[in-house]
């Protein structure tokens, strides 16, 4: 099975929350290991769950996956070339 980003954005927070299938654990991770683009994402989805964390709850910010995907929707609109490589 071979994840594209989406896939991987979608995994995000299971995959922090370590509540992923192992073998898509794998397979996010195989990809994170090529894709620029969605190791950054889970650095700075790591980074708010930290700052969360910090403040004793573990909550992602209601909306934040919406405007996250969003964002990287628009991002990938304006350059093709970042997706898989
Ligand atoms: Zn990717």
């Amino acid at each position: 099975m071979k994840l594209d980003c989406k896939h991987v954005w979608g995994y995000i927070s299971d995959y922090i929350d370590n509540s992923v299938d192992p073998a898509v654990r794998e397979d996010i991770e195989r990809h994170l290991e090529h894709c620029e683009i969605c190791s950054a994402i889970l650095d700075s989805t790591r980074n708010i769950l930290i700052l969360t964390a910090d403040e004793r709850t573990f909550e992602v910010p209601v909306g934040f996956s919406e405007k996250l995907h969003r964002r990287l929707e628009e991002e990938i609109k304006k350059d093709p070339e970042s997706g898989e490589k």
